[in-house]
């Protein structure tokens, strides 16, 4: 089967909403979607907004969605790497696909550490991903201590080159990568705008050299995620080369939240305007 994904090229500038395991109802949920939610009338041409809820709020988010005329995409916080069968407790990509969902995150740190996922497992994840005609978000980052020692360049490259090992060329194919530093993500300590900018450009000149993606094509993207707030959004996404943010604790913040769809969204309208 060949593996490629259907939406080709992305809004110009992307923001990742994970939710992780929170709100704690279903209640909670909707109204968390209903109060985020930006101006209907602005016209968001070149900025996509993706939220990934906790997995049970998926469907009544989705309808909610569309009865509201929400311009949101969805996209679940993992999957399983087989479609159907004997696997108690895991929710596949198929079925992910079958609910109206667009993107699935794979690799998130969190899961990598507290549920000891290898990159053996995330690539067979990204495969049927990309099977389903899914787009993945896969996260790649350094911890602590491999930043100290300054291998950050290396961890990442070794990540990319294991994940993506199934995947030989990314030509027509959508596919989203947010470098996330561990140390960075839920802790405050965000990383710096300028050597976010250098990890970001470092994983373009991977996928394009391992990867048969040529620069500057429109189906990959290339986020930064780690303590994105509302006051330091703006000194990511004036760069050109960093498509937008993934987006954790900030996101289920009501006001802060608006505030960064707001800078991005003014951000891709430059973008945008330039061309
Ligand atoms: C994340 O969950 O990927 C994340 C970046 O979280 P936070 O924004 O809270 O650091």
């Amino acid at each position: 089967m060949t593996i490629q994904n259907s939406k080709l090229k992305i809004p110009s500038k992307i923001i990742v909403a994970n939710w992780k395991m929170n709100p704690a109802s279903p209640k909670e949920a909707d109204m968390l979607l209903k109060r985020i939610w930006i101006n209907k009338d602005k016209k968001l041409a070149n900025l996509e907004v993706i939220i990934a809820p906790p997995f049970i709020y998926l469907e009544p988010l989705l309808l909610k969605a569309k009865s509201l005329r929400l311009k949101a995409e969805f996209g679940a916080q993992d999957c399983f790497w087989e479609n159907q069968g004997a696997y108690t407790g895991e929710i596949s990509s198929l079925m992910l696909k079958n609910l109206g969902a667009e993107y699935v995150i794979v690799g998130h740190s969190e899961r990598r550490s507290y549920l000891k996922e290898t990159d053996e497992i995330i690539a067979k994840k990204i495969k049927i991903v990309f099977e389903n005609k899914l787009t993945p978000v896969l996260c790649v980052g350094e911890t602590a201590e491999q930043r100290v020692k300054g291998a950050q360049k290396n961890v990442v490259q070794e990540q990319l080159n294991k994940d993506l090992r199934e995947i030989k060329n990314l030509k027509n194919r959508n596919l989203v990568v947010a470098y996330e530093p561990v140390w960075a993500i839920g802790t405050g300590n965000y990383c710096q705008p300028e050597e976010a900018l250098e990890m970001i450009k470092f994983i373009k000149e991977i996928l394009n050299l391992n990867f048969s993606q040529l620069s500057g094509e429109k189906n990959i993207k290339v986020l930064y995620g780690g303590s994105v707030d509302s006051k330091n959004i703006s000194s990511y996404i004036k760069y050109q080369d960093i498509d937008g943010v993934l987006v954790g604790g900030a996101s289920i913040k009501i006001n802060e939240f608006r505030k960064i769809i707001d800078e991005v969204f003014k951000a891709a309208e430059i973008k945008s305007a330039k061309k």
